[in-house]
């Protein structure tokens, strides 16, 4: 309440005012739900030697997400995902994704079982709140590139039962549903199979996620689906120019609509990550077949290379907020969450890890947003796409 307006109703006797202090920025994240809608830290599940319910540090382990961290408060919950890299639109292609995919779904499944005392399972809106009040973390499970479907829709279903309740139609390439927005126009938007996996997903009551799709293909979602879209991971175009971020005109569009975007830390800036590094980094994404000895070392000589050589993007915690208060000025509060690629390419110097997200919500309201503002970004907004997605499936 402003001094002045207490003043005057003080003065009328209008009310009694029991004044408490104001929660000091860590206190007040910590009371918010919080929730990211991109964490691909399922693909170490099965890392031999990595425990989800420890607490890594940046020095001695290359994963940003874990339990220990979760449970320090600073990330009450979010969306895990299953991720597959796009491979060729054969039968042999569609039957190895399917393979890859429902394994990673049962390593997401096998991790929430071992850690049931700390972590649950949820599938509907009003889960991440009831599962936080018992005092665990929340999973949703996502699927990242609908490519392991191969032609047959009815493979939703079974993610379904199992708890999927996000799914994007494609990655970095264009596959049998759409266009990637890192592709050529293969279908110039979505394919005739595409438009028949949006009804499928509507009928599911599953939320669709347009990040990675093209611009075209982000237009017809929203035309055609009966609910919103949500952009898991995504930026504003106007910070930084590439073809992942979008728009402000379509920004206005999504938020139009009734849709949400999740402000990314990948595509911030240019990458600038030296030769050298590169070829750590994606020898880093075979950790899961690696000893415990081999994963140390591979993680030492990148952390010491790091030192000494560009790494990553040409970006740091001053430009992930610039985009980010662009990103609340175009869309609104109501329009805007939070999905910063964790463990699949999120990050940049001084916002290494989710230790580094009390930060955000001291800069916002430090940006004059309110408390119910917060709880619309961090959860609020994500939980609505949600809801509505449920109140009209079956349609
Ligand atoms: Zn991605």
């Amino acid at each position: 309440m402003r001094p002045l307006l207490l003043a005057a109703l003080l003065a009328t006797g209008a009310c009694t005012v029991t004044q408490h202090p104001p929660l000091d920025d860590a206190a007040l994240h910590r009371k918010q739900l919080t929730l990211d809608t991109h964490l691909d830290t399922p693909m170490h599940f099965a890392r031999p030697g990595w425990d989800f319910g420890a607490r890594h540090g940046h020095e001695s382990d290359l994963v940003q997400v874990d339990l220990g961290r979760m449970d320090a408060g600073d990330l009450d919950g979010g969306f895990f995902v299953i991720y597959t890299a796009q491979g060729p639109l054969t039968p042999q292609g569609y039957a190895d994704a399917k393979a890859f995919a429902f394994r990673r779904l049962g390593e997401i499944e096998t991790t929430l079982a071992k850690f049931s005392s700390r972590i649950a399972l949820a599938t509907k809106a009003g889960d991440a709140a009831r599962i936080d009040r018992a005092g665990k973390r929340f999973a949703y499970i996502s699927i990242e590139n609908s490519y392991p479907l191969g032609d047959d829709l009815s493979l939703l279903g079974e993610f379904y039962k199992r708890g999927v309740r996000l799914a994007g139609p494609v990655h970095f390439r264009d596959n049998q549903f759409a266009d990637s927005a890192t592709d050529k126009p293969r279908w110039n938007g979505l394919s005739p199979l595409g438009r028949k996996w949006v009804k499928e997903m509507n009928r599911l009551g599953m939320v669709i996620d347009a990040s990675h799709a093209s611009d075209a293909v982000l237009d017809q979602l929203i035309e055609t689906s009966r609910t919103p879209i949500l952009l898991s991971h995504s930026g504003p175009r106007a910070t930084y120019d590439h073809p992942r971020n979008l728009d402000d005109d379509h920004i206005r569009k999504l938020a139009a609509s009734g849709g949400a975007i999740c402000m990314n830390s990948a595509y911030l800036g240019k990458s600038s990550t030296s030769p050298e590094l590169g070829v750590l980094y994606d020898k880093s994404e075979q950790m899961a077949e690696m000893t415990p000895a081999e994963q140390a070392s591979l993680i030492a000589q990148i952390r010491a290379l790091e030192r000494t050589q560009p790494s990553g993007q040409a970006a740091d915690f001053e430009t992930y907020m610039g985009g980010l208060l662009h990103l609340i000025q175009v869309a609104g509060v109501d329009h805007v969450c939070f999905g910063a690629d964790w463990d699949g390419g999120g990050g940049v110097k001084d916002f290494e890890d989710i230790d580094a997200l009390p930060k955000v919500t001291a800069r916002l309201r430090a940006a004059g947003y309110s408390e119910v503002d917060l709880q619309k970004m961090w959860s609020g907004n994500v939980l609505r796409l949600l809801r509505i997605a449920d109140e009209r499936k079956g349609r």
